[in-house]
C-alpha cells in the first residue's frame, strides 16, 4: 500500500492525534526526571547588552528584554506570533568593567548597565509566567583582574586570598594551548619585577585556582545562591581550562577538572535538581564525551548533564555550504560510539564566539533554512544565538564584536533602542530584521517558527534517540527519531536536485508527512522518501 501524504502545515496537530490513535499508544506519562524539562527544548543565546534597550542610553538591558518576551514566547500555545523558544542562555549579566562581561568584578550582583537585582528578579518572574526557563553564564575559571579577590592576592604572599590564584617566581614560557604565541603567565599590570601569576585568556583574566578549596566552596555557594534567587541553571564558560600543569595540552582537559566539575554537578542536583549545566568545551567529539561522565549510575552521565556540541556545529554549517551529508553523518556516528547513553546534547549553529550562521552562509537562503532545520530536527536542546531567525550576519566591526550587533527589530534599530545605538547595526537590516518578516510566512523568521512549533508538536521529534539511515545519494541526510510510543523519520536533501533515499525496513504500516516538503512511500521494500531541492522533511511512521 502506498501512502502519498499531503498533509500541510496547519495540519499538524490533526495528523498527530490520528497517529496516536492509530497506533493506540496513548500511555500513562511515566515520572518526570528533574531535567526532563530541557530534553528537546530550544534555547536562545541572548546578548542582553545588544537585545533591547529601556531608557535610552542606546546599550541593552534587563527592563528592554523583559519587554521584549512575548516575542520569544508569549506563554500562550494558541498563539503563533512568538518565535516559541522554551530557555534563555543570558550571557554574561554579573558586575563586570568588560563589555561582553566574561571578566567578572562581582558574582552576586547585576552589571549596572543592565539594571539592577531587582530588575533580574522581575525578568526571572515574568520569564517563568511564560514558561520560559534562563539559565546564565557563570564565569568560574577566571575572574577579572580588578576583582577584589584578585586585587588582595596580588597585594602578597601573606594576602588572605594569595592561594585563590596562581603565582610563581618566573614566567615558565607557556603558550596559549590553542595556537599563538601569547603567554599565560602575566606579571602585574603595570610592574616590571615581581611574581607572575596564571590566566590562559589574559592578564585581566586571572585564572583562579580550583585546587584551593576555598575557591571551590566559593563558588558552589555562589551557585546555589542564584539557584534560590530562581535561576534555572548555568552555562559554564571554559571548562576545559580550569587545571593546568604545564605547557600546551596540559592546559585543557586535566583529570582534577573532571573531579571538580563531578564534585560540582552533584552539589547542584542536591540544591535544585531540575538545575542545568552546560559546559563549554570547544574540543573534538572523543574529549567532549569525556565531559558527560560516566553512566555507569546515572543514565546520561554523571558529570555536566549538557555539553555544547561544536563539532556537530561546524558539520551543520559545512554540509549546508558543500550540500553534501558526510561532515554531520561522520559527527553523529562518533556521537553515537562516544557519548554516555541518554546523554543530552546542546547542538547549535554558532554562538558569539564565531562568526554569524548568515555569514559564513553567504546569506543563501536555501542554506540558511537547510541549517535551521537540520538543527531543530536533532535530539538534545538546540541553542539558538539571537538574530540567527532572521538572518543576521556579522558587523563591520572589529573581531568579536562584529558577532554582537544589536539586534534588528527594524531596518532602523528603533526596536533596540530610541538612542544612540551602542555599536550600529550590522549591514543587511533592510531585509534581515523582525518586523518585516514577521507577517510573511515565507521569511526566515516564519521558517524557524515553523520548525520550532513542529518539535513542540511532535515528541519524538523533540525527545527521540536518534538512529542514522543509510542513502545512497551524498546530498540526502536521514535519520529516525523515536521514544517510547512513536517514531518520526527525518530527511533533508542539501543539494539542488530532487533526491532519493531508502528503502528502508522499517517495519512500517503508514507513513504521514507532519512537516516540511517531501514524500514518503511505503512499499514492499520499506520506506522511500523523495524530496525537493534543499527541502526538510518530518514524517510519522506507525
Ligand atoms: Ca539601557
Amino acid at each position: 500500500m502506498n501512502i502519498r501524504a499531503s498533509l500541510t502545515l496547519s495540519a499538524i496537530t490533526v495528523a498527530l492525534s490520528s497517529a496516536l490513535l492509530a497506533s493506540g499508544a496513548v500511555a500513562a506519562a511515566p515520572l518526570a526526571a528533574p531535567l526532563d524539562w530541557a530534553r528537546g527544548a530550544v534555547f536562545y543565546e541572548i546578548f542582553v547588552r545588544s537585545f533591547a534597550d529601556s531608557d535610552g542610553d542606546g546599550v541593552g538591558d534587563l527592563n528592554g528584554l523583559t519587554a521584549k518576551l512575548d516575542e520569544l514566547n508569549d506563554g500562550d500555545p494558541a498563539t503563533t506570533r512568538d518565535l516559541g523558544i522554551e530557555a534563555l542562555w543570558l550571557m554574561p549579566v554579573f558586575e563586570s568593567p568588560s563589555y561582553h562581561g566574561y571578566d567578572t568584578v562581582d558574582y552576586e550582583h547585576i552589571d549596572r548597565e543592565y539594571g539592577t537585582d531587582a530588575d533580574f528578579d522581575r525578568l526571572l518572574a515574568e520569564a517563568h509566567r511564560r514558561g520560559i526557563r534562563v539559565i546564565v553564564d557563570l564565569v568560574m575559571n577566571h575572574s577579572s583582574s580588578q576583582h577584589p579577590w584578585f586585587i588582595d592576592s596580588a597585594s602578597g604572599p601573606e594576602a588572605k586570598h594569595r592561594n585563590w590564584y596562581l603565582w610563581r617566581e618566573d614566567d615558565p614560557g607557556w603558550t596559549q594551548p590553542w595556537g599563538g604565541t601569547n603567554h599565560t603567565w602575566h606579571r602585574v599590570y603595570g610592574r616590571d619585577t615581581g611574581p607572575y601569576y596564571y590566566g590562559v585568556f589574559w592578564g585581566g583574566m586571572p585564572d583562579l585556582n580550583f585546587a584551593e578549596p576555598a575557591v571551590r566552596a566559593e563558588m558552589k555557594r555562589i551557585a546555589r545562591y542564584w539557584l534560590e534567587r530562581g535561576v534555572d541553571g548555568f552555562r559554564l564558560d571554559a571548562t576545559r581550562h580550569l587545571f593546568a600543569d604545564g605547557d600546551g595540552e596540559r592546559q585543557n582537559d586535566r583529570p582534577e577538572t573532571h573531579v571538580f566539575l563531578r564534585e560540582l554537578a552533584a552539589f547542584v542536583r542536591e540544591v535544585k535538581p531540575s538545575a542545568v549545566l552546560v559546559g563549554e568545551n570547544w574540543t573534538d567529539t572523543p574529549r567532549i564525551a569525556t565531559y558527560f561522565g560516566s553512566d555507569a549510575n546515572r543514565p546520561g552521565g554523571d558529570e555536566l548533564p549538557m555539553n555544547f556540541n561544536f563539532p556537530l556545529a561546524e558539520a551543520i554549517v559545512k554540509a549546508a555550504r558543500s550540500g553534501t551529508a558526510e561532515p554531520v553523518e561522520t559527527v553523529l556516528a562518533d556521537m553515537a560510539r562516544l557519548y554516555p547513553v541518554g546523554a543530552l546534547d546542546a547542538p547549535f549553529l554558532t554562538n558569539h564566539d564565531q562568526v554569524r550562521l548568515a555569514t559564513q552562509l553567504a546569506n543563501d537562503p536555501h542554506a540558511l533554512r537547510l541549517a535551521a532545520a537540520i538543527l531543530l530536527s536533532l535530539p538534545g536542546a538546540p541553542f539558538l544565538y539571537y538574530g540567527e531567525e532572521v538572518g543576521l550576519g556579522n558587523g563591520t566591526t572589529e573581531g568579536d564584536l562584529a558577532k554582537r550587533t544589536p539586534m534588528p527589530w527594524d531596518a532602523q534599530a528603533r526596536g533596540f533602542s530610541s538612542g544612540k545605538l551602542w555599536q550600529p547595526l550590522a549591514p543587511g537590516a533592510e531585509t534581515a530584521n523582525v518586523e518585516s518578516q514577521r507577517s510573511d510566512s515565507s521569511s526566515l523568521l516564519a521558517h524557524y517558527r515553523t520548525w520550532i512549533r513542529l518539535r513542540g508538536d511532535v515528541p519524538a521529534l523533540a525527545r527521540g534517540s536518534l538512529t542514522q539511515l543509510e542513502t545512497a545519494q551524498p546530498s540526502l541526510l536521514a535519520w529516525v527519531r523515536t521514544t517510547g510510543t512513536s517514531r518520526v523519520l527525518v530527511a533533508h536533501n542539501l543539494g539542488l536536485e530532487p533526491a532519493r533515499g531508502g528503502p528502508w525496513k522499517l517495519d512500517a504500516k503508514a507513513v504521514l508527512r507532519l512537516g516540511g516538503e517531501g514524500v514518503a512511500t511505503l512499499t514492499a521494500d520499506g520506506v522511500q522518501v523523495t524530496l525537493p531541492p534543499y527541502a526538510s522533511a518530518v514524517f510519522a511512521v506507525e
